[in-house]
C-alpha cells in the first residue's frame, strides 16, 4: 500500500535526478543511481537519500532560475529607460520643429518704415504699444550687447541665426546679458521711451554681418514673415 505513493516520488526524484544530471555530468553515473533508487524502494531511508541529492539539484536550479529572472528583470528595465529616453528625445525634437525660426519682436502698431525721414534715414521699423509692452528675440541668438546706447537710450542687440545682428532700441529694460543664449520668441526686454523717442515704440534694425543696415520688412519677408500694416512689403 504505501509502495505506490513512495515509488510514484522515487521515480519522479530519479526522473529529476536525470533530467538535470543529463545537463552537466556524465548520464551513466546517474543510471546506476536512478535503478538502485527504484530497486530498493522498500527501503525507507535509501529513498530519503535521493530527495536530499534531488533537493540540492533543486536548490541550484532554483538559484540558476533566480538569477536568470533577475538578469531578465535588469535588461527589460534598461530596455524600458531606453525607450523613456528616446521618447524624451523625440518629444523635445518635435517641440523645437514646432518652434517658430522668426518671430515678429512685438505687438503693437507699426508707426514708421525703413528709408528717408525728416531729412535722414531711418535705418529700422517702430512698433508702438504701451511701455512695458514685451518685446521679443526675432530669431535663435546670442546677446552681444545689453545695455545704454546713444541715441537709443538703452538697447539690445542680438546676432541672429543667420549671421544678422538684430537692434532693439528704446527699451525700457533688457532682460538679458551679453553671452546669453535665446531663443526665438524668449521675452529680452520691455518697450519703452528712451533716448530720441517720441513716444513708446520698439525700434528694430537688421544689420548684415558687415555692418550694413537693411531694411527689416523685406528681410522679414525673406524669412516668411508679413509684417502687419507695413507697407510696401
Ligand atoms: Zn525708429
Amino acid at each position: 500500500m504505501i509502495a505506490v505513493p513512495l515509488a510514484a516520488s522515487a521515480l519522479l526524484v530519479a526522473g529529476g535526478t536525470i533530467a538535470s544530471a543529463t545537463a552537466g555530468s556524465a548520464s551513466a553515473d546517474v543510471a546506476p543511481a536512478a535503478s538502485e533508487a527504484s530497486v530498493s524502494l522498500s527501503t525507507a531511508p535509501q529513498v530519503l537519500q535521493v530527495p536530499r541529492t534531488g533537493l540540492t539539484d533543486f536548490t541550484e536550479e532554483l538559484q540558476r532560475a533566480t538569477q536568470r529572472e533577475v538578469e531578465r528583470i535588469a535588461q527589460a528595465k534598461a530596455e524600458a529607460e531606453r525607450l523613456a529616453r528616446e521618447a524624451a528625445e523625440r518629444a523635445a525634437a518635435e517641440e523645437a520643429a514646432r518652434r517658430p525660426g522668426v518671430v515678429f519682436p512685438a505687438d503693437g502698431a507699426f508707426t514708421s518704415g525703413f528709408g528717408p525721414r525728416w531729412g535722414t534715414n531711418h535705418n529700422g521699423i517702430d512698433i508702438a504699444s504701451s511701455i512695458g509692452t514685451p518685446i521679443r528675440a526675432v530669431t535663435n541668438g546670442t546677446v552681444i550687447e545689453s545695455g545704454p546706447a546713444s541715441g537709443f537710450g538703452l538697447w539690445v542687440r542680438l546676432k541672429q541665426d543667420d549671421g544678422t545682428i538684430g537692434v532693439y532700441g528704446h527699451i525700457d529694460t533688457s532682460l538679458v546679458s551679453v553671452g546669453q543664449q535665446v531663443r526665438a520668441g524668449d521675452q529680452i526686454a520691455t518697450m519703452g521711451n528712451r533716448g530720441q523717442s517720441t513716444g513708446p515704440h520698439l525700434h528694430y534694425e537688421v544689420w548684415t554681418a558687415n555692418g550694413t543696415k537693411i531694411d527689416p520688412v523685406g528681410w522679414f519677408g525673406s524669412r516668411g514673415v508679413s509684417v502687419p500694416g507695413a507697407h510696401g512689403g
